[in-house]
């Protein structure tokens, strides 16, 4: 058989194996597969890794033999591990002494501890558990998924891969793997590190020498967490070494748990192995909490802290801050603060005075914001715009409140009537044209021009 058919037998057996199969894990080795040259009655495929090569054996051997019978018959099945790449080369996994005959890589799994492994462990954050972890629907998944890493570290799914904006919660996600860990087993070797530290490490590994000690102490690892993998892009050395780390582990069975800001794919200047590499596991994400979790996790952190919250307080902060947990927390530390410098408790007056500046730009931006400052504005109340009287005054104060709905914040009339009461929305049509039409009259004019600075600061 000629090569050019060796290797479109090659295709289509790997073709049929991944048709067969759904998972990222075997796709990855199936990639990592290779055809060799062999004798005809042979079809011989190379992996990186004993460990890969025993793996592909002991899991993927039947199906293999099973699609090559039909594929060609009068073919067998063999394999080898390949002279590894002199980029991929780890050198734990390197024979120290030049081998008489063929080179044969030591498998992974006789890995010894190396001696003097010195790396600074950066330190976890006691607050940082799964218990004062507030699950939602925003959160669910990546939860869930963190706590069966935790559960069954290097086997659930490796690596884990959580990503999501800055202040929802990566940090805390993962650090509470490490606490889990800790705690069943106190001895673990966990590393936590930020991207930062890890670039540091290896900046200065290389700076003075001592190199083969960082890989050590990161190869060392049962857990690592890489927080805000998402600043390792663009650095091209240190993207080298994470690779051939995450390698080393991943070989030996290690768990690896990533942070980004970003998926994968989205991250430039990322080298495509690592963006493979991450998507071998599982990728989670944490999304904005809704409301509910919002006040859970207002409630849960003054609990935490001794602070007397009231409901309507905790609303009042969930509703304005939306988008960053650090930021809501943040809100009622500044809200208990202040509370303690006057010595006053915690009210509604004195959240929104706490709060002024921070959360009066937010809540101003909403149309319930808009018909609140409408309302105190015209010094009328926002039950009565919402509700069905005609007087003069409210009537202009209500269509100047739908007209600046619609204005500001382009919404829907539709939108509009229900949050004015659950006025039909060609009502609200109706009052937007009226004020539209006076617009540069002086008697409306000045209000629309005032109320337009206050709510757009
Ligand atoms: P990230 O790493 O995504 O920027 P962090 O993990 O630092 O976010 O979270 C910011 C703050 O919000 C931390 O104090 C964290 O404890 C808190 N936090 C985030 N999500 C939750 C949650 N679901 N329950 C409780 N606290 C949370
Ligand atoms: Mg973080």
């Amino acid at each position: 058989m000629s090569d050019n058919a060796t290797e479109s037998l090659w295709e289509n057996l790997r073709s049929a194996l991944i048709a067969r199969v759904n998972s990222p894990a075997l796709a990855a080795w199936i990639d990592d597969m290779r055809l060799e040259p062999s004798a005809d009655d042979l079809l011989l495929l190379s992996l990186p890794t004993r460990f890969a090569m025993d793996w592909i054996k002991d899991h993927y051997r039947d199906l293999l033999d099973y699609e090559l019978k039909i594929l060609a018959p009068e073919r067998q099945l063999d394999f080898i591990v390949r002279d590894p790449d002199p980029d991929e080369v780890d050198p734990l996994e390197q024979p120290t002494q030049l081998p008489t005959q063929a080179p044969l890589p030591v498998p992974a799994l006789a890995y010894k501890r190396p001696p003097n492994v010195d790396l600074p462990n950066t330190p976890l954050n006691p607050r940082y558990t799964f218990e004062t972890f507030v699950r939602g629907s925003s959160n669910d998944l990546a939860a869930s998924a963190s706590m069966a890493v935790a559960a069954q570290p290097g086997l659930a799914y490796n690596p884990l891969f959580v990503y999501g904006h800055v202040g929802l919660g990566k940090t805390h996600l993962v650090q509470a793997i490490g606490h889990q860990v800790r705690e069943q087993n106190p001895a673990a070797r966990i590393q936590y590190r930020t991207t930062e530290e890890f670039v540091n490490d290896v900046v200065e590994g290389i700076r003075y020498e001592r190199m083969e000690a960082v890989r050590a102490a990161y190869r060392d690892c049962e857990l690592l967490i890489i927080d805000d993998v998402q600043f390792i892009a663009g650095k091209e050395a240190c993207q080298k070494e994470f690779f051939n780390t995450f390698n080393a582990l991943h070989n030996l069975r290690h768990q690896i748990v990533i942070t980004s800001d970003k998926l994968p794919n989205e991250i430039k200047d990322l080298e495509d192995r690592l963006k493979s590499r991450f998507q071998w596991g599982l990728i989670v994400d944490l999304q904005p909490p809704e409301l509910e979790t919002r006040i859970a996790i207002l409630q849960k952190k003054a609990k935490t802290d001794g602070i007397a919250l009231p409901e309507d307080v905790a609303l009042l902060i969930a509703e304005s801050v939306r988008s960053n947990v650090r930021e809501l927390e943040g809100s009622l530390i500044r809200t208990s603060a202040f509370a303690s410098l006057r010595q006053r408790p915690i009210t509604l007056d004195l959240a929104k005075e706490a709060l002024q500046g921070i959360i009066e730009d937010r809540v101003q931006l909403t149309t319930e914001g808009i018909l609140k400052q409408v309302a105190n504005y015209f010094d009328v109340k926002v039950s009565d715009i919402k509700g069905r009287g005609r007087t003069k005054s409210i009537s202009f104060a209500r269509s100047v409140s739908m007209y600046l709905c619609r204005e500001l914040l382009a919404e829907p009339y539709k939108a509009i009537g229900e949050c004015h009461g659950g006025k039909d929305h060609t009502t609200v049509i109706t009052a937007c044209k009226r004020i539209q039409k006076r617009k540069d009259d002086t008697d409306v004019a000045p209000h629309l021009e005032q109320l337009t600075r206050t709510l757009t600061g």
